[in-house]
């Protein structure tokens, strides 16, 4: 029974609805993103109904993490992509519509005219010191 039954992915999860599995082991489960930007548009997912990269533990982030590099290879092998995009979007200001965390890896060609809006901006005096010291501190 899907863990979460008001969750996509849990239900794919327990089978309860269909997917294309490209790789399943004891805590990660990699399918065809039913909407891909491009052939081969991957997502990888943790078995348990974790919503976001915060609150996974080092476990299942461990298990999803050695799962890519073979996957990676796989999805540029199989599509004969120059590259591909690893992308997670953390929460829902961030683009996240399914709450089950995944990580998406869309393949990338020359010239297909994917990409992201990449706005490089530039911190004042002290500020990069300032954000460096919040950091840590949310870290310690
Ligand atoms: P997000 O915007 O949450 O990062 O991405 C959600 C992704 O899940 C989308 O790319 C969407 O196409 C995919 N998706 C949503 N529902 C399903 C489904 O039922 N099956 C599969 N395979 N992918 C889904
Ligand atoms: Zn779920």
């Amino acid at each position: 029974m899907a863990e979460d039954p008001a969750c996509i992915f849990c239900k794919i999860l327990a089978g309860e609805i269909p997917c294309h599995e490209i790789y399943r082991d004891d805590a990660v489960l990699a399918f065809l993103d039913i909407g891909p930007l491009s052939p081969g548009h991957t997502l990888v997912i943790p078995q348990a109904h974790v919503t976001t990269m915060d609150a996974l533990s080092a476990d299942q982030a461990a298990a999803i993490g050695g799962a890519l590099p073979r996957l990676v290879e796989a999805v540029q092998a199989a599509t004969g992509a120059a590259g591909l995009n690893v992308l997670q979007n953390n929460g829902a200001v961030a683009g996240q519509e399914v709450n089950h965390l995944h990580v998406h890896l869309i393949p990338r060609h020359d010239g297909d005219g994917l990409g992201f809006r990449w706005k490089p901006e530039s911190y004042a005096a002290n500020e990069a010191e300032a954000m460096r010291d919040r950091l840590r501190s949310a870290l310690a």
